[in-house]
């Protein structure tokens, strides 16, 4: 372990900003949190990095409890979405800036300096002020500055948002490559879901304060742990039904246009028989039955079609108004049509209980 939030509550007036929140970082990872305006995850850096004093828990960062230190004394660098680069210094100074406070001598300093510019590859702008270069140039070196004084864990709080999407899907790239070369444990936030299960380890998706999932960006997709996850992470379609009968992985369902057997992707979740419960499947796990056999676990009315030109969008309404999405690239149905609808095995999950009270 690298970097712990341990019980991290913040408030700012009397709501909690940030409520009883806990993961961990191990040694190289790239965590990205993950949520929405607002969710507190700029709250969750400024305590990480000292800038903000949590009302009750702990940030430990490897070498011990460090709530309490001044920003300092913490072994942390930080890139925020605006530039904090001073513009009279050039961008070999500005670099240098975090060595000097650590009382890095001149010489080791200079080539500490020409390795991380290297690094991030502007060399050749050494001597140039921040004013002379372009955004993206200006965020390679606050990276590079970030980096030189070798910290224990690296923040990147929503550092592409301010440039426009070409800049920024290159950008990731690079930052991609950079924390690979470089090996640095970094935690990288951001309200872009593509952007961080293009770049993340892991996530750590927040909704209203609280941790709403954590796991990988494929796990997290596929197997949602909460109706918050689901649609933050993607095109998402839910519907209820009762279970019938259970055997692990395999679950047998009925009601609301539901009957049959399915298999789940989080096998592990505790539903008993006579629970009514909600299901979730991506449109694209989805497939309406063509041969209309009465096999089918889900059947339908079709109530909608949306030609998409590389895909069609079904949406096939079940019997108590429920709709559902079904993403397909073969001919669709016609609207009225009653049709049986197939799933991928395994792509079913059901949502626990508990985790509803914070759907959002
Ligand atoms: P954004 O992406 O918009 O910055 P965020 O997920 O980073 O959002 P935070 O900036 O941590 O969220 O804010 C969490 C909550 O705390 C929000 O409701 C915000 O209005 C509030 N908040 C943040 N900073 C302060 C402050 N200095 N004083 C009072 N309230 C604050």
């Amino acid at each position: 372990m690298t970097l712990e939030i341990d019980a991290l509550t913040h408030q700012y007036g009397t709501e909690p900003a940030v409520d009883d929140v806990s993961f961990e970082l191990e040694e190289g990872e790239l965590v990205a949190i993950l949520g929405p305006s607002g969710c507190g995850k700029t709250t969750i850096v400024q305590a990480i990095a000292g800038h903000v004093s949590p009302t009750a828990g702990r940030v430990l960062l490897r070498d011990g409890d460090v709530t309490t230190l001044p920003p300092e004394e913490r072994q942390v660098g930080v890139v925020f979405q605006e530039s904090t680069l001073f513009p009279h210094m050039t961008v070999g100074e500005n670099v240098a800036y975090g060595l000097a406070a650590q009382n890095v001598d001149v010489d080791r300093r200079d080539s500490v300096v020409d390795d991380y510019l290297a690094l991030v590859d502007l060399s050749a702008q050494r001597d140039a002020y921040p004013a002379e270069l372009s955004g993206g140039q200006r965020r390679r070196v606050e990276l590079a500055r970030a980096l030189a004084p070798e910290p224990d864990v690296l923040l990147l709080d929503e550092p592409l948002s301010a440039l426009d999407r070409t800049l920024r899907e290159r950008l990731r790239e690079e930052i991609a490559r950079i924390q690979r070369e470089t090996g640095v444990t970094t935690l990288f936030v951001t309200h872009d879901q593509e952007e961080a299960m293009a770049l993340a380890d892991r996530l750590v998706v927040m909704n209203d304060g609280h941790v709403a999932g954590i796991g990988s960006p494929r796990r997290l997709y596929e197997s949602p742990p909460t109706p918050f996850v689901a649609s933050f992470l993607g095109r998402s379609n839910t519907f209820s039904a009762t279970v019938c009968k259970r055997q692990p992985p395999t679950l047998a369902l009925e009601g609301n246009g539901v009957r049959g057997e399915v298999t789940l992707a989080n096998s592990s979740v505790d539903a008993a028989v006579g629970e009514t419960v909600t299901c979730h499947v991506r449109p694209s796990d989805l497939a309406v039955d063509s041969s209309n056999s009465a096999e089918s676990p889900l059947t339908g009315e079709v109530d909608h079609v949306a030609d998409l030109g590389r895909r069609y969008d079904v949406t096939v309404r079940l019997e108590v108004g429920q709709e559902l999405v079904v993403a397909q690239t073969s001919p669709p149905p016609s609207v009225g049509d009653v049709v049986g609808l197939d799933l991928s095995p395994g792509k079913l999950t059901i949502f626990e209980t508990s985790h509803e009270e914070h759907a959002g």
